[in-house]
């Protein structure tokens, strides 16, 4: 199916209902149950965009319609726990990937810090460094933050919030494992809380592309104009979500795709390719390790038809 690097599409012109269509008739994964509201997801649900860096948006059918982020979010959680601690949350947590799934019961041995911050742990941990004083002031910076990044007012879920808050109990017992160790310094309900409702913000396929667009932008949003968060944030955000972003699942992403990505429950996956587009695939049927199956048969197309693999020469 894949062009040959010699025939490279243009993404300006790019087909992106053809490459929908292409891959509609998978039918592998399962939708996530962890939540009511998730496992009543739309399966046939399937979207994409991509933005350009002079702020050029495509996006296919179905791109307007909303999914709770989930943990699309946390490339952007630990963007503004960087932007808000001058950079000091690098102390604060590792980056190096664990090989294990999104919500293991594991912190960083010998330190007790989250090992990265594209699993819950290091998740938990980012929300409680963005800066607002108390939970309700956190959540709200986070809403305005998230909403810097996509160019537009996102809006929260409630009920996803208020289920993501009552029923994540591995989510508690993290919370609770880092107050043990030292290494969470506000509650562990608060920091639940506001981590819980940092995944119930919605936002569509146009919206988590221009995200994602805006870290590949080195922290310039391309629609607003706006500089959301330094380069060197941007940089290194880009650079964990490379190693760490599809969980036990980073390796054969960036062998497959080779576009720095972040996968969610919901089953949207958020990519940046530094200086050459944002990206973002919805469909809600995941794969054992919570990437979405058609959004990742969809990036690998998408990676080789525009020749976005970081790592592929263009020799022959
Ligand atoms: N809200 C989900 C959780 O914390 C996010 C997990 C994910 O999207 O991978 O369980």
């Amino acid at each position: 199916m894949s062009r040959s690097a010699g025939t490279r599409a243009d993404p300006r012109s790019y087909d992106l209902d053809d490459l929908r269509e292409r891959v509609l008739g998978e039918r592998g994964g399962a939708v996530d149950d962890s939540i009511p509201q998730l496992a009543r997801a739309d399966a046939e649900l399937c979207a994409l965009a991509l933005v350009l860096p002079d702020g050029t948006v495509r996006t296919s059918a179905q791109a307007d319609a909303a999914f709770s982020v989930q943990s699309a979010v946390k490339p952007f959680l630990f963007a503004l726990a960087l932007l808000d601690t001058g950079g000091q949350a690098l102390d604060r947590i590792g980056i190096e990937p664990t090989g294990e799934s999104f919500d293991a019961i594991k912190l960083e041995t010998g330190t007790g810090r989250p090992p990265n911050p594209m699993v819950n742990a290091g998740a938990l941990l980012t929300a409680s460094l963005v800066e607002g004083g108390d939970v309700a002031g956190r959540q709200e910076r986070i809403v305005e933050g998230l909403s810097a990044f996509a160019a537009q007012d996102l809006e929260v879920d409630e009920d996803v919030a208020q289920s993501e808050h009552l029923l994540g109990d591995r989510n508690h017992a993290l919370a609770h494992l880092m107050r043990a160790e030292g290494t969470l310094s506000v509650g562990a309900d608060d920091a639940v809380a506001v981590y819980a409702r940092a995944c119930a913000v919605l936002v569509d396929a146009r919206a988590l592309a221009v995200m994602g667009a805006t870290l590949a932008c080195g922290g310039r949003n391309p629609v607003s104009g706006r500089r959301i968060v330094p380069p060197q944030v941007a940089r290194d955000v880009v650079s964990v979500m490379a190693t760490c972003g599809v969980y036990d699942g980073s390796g054969r992403w960036m062998r497959s795709v080779g576009v720095p990505a972040k996968s969610s429950v919901s089953g949207g996956i958020v990519l940046s390719a530094p200086d050459v587009l944002g990206a973002a695939v919805v469909s809600p049927p995941l794969d054992e390790q919570g990437t979405s199956v058609r959004g990742r048969i969809a990036s690998e197309e998408l990676s080789a038809e525009l020749g976005l693999h970081v790592f592929a020469s263009g020799g022959t």
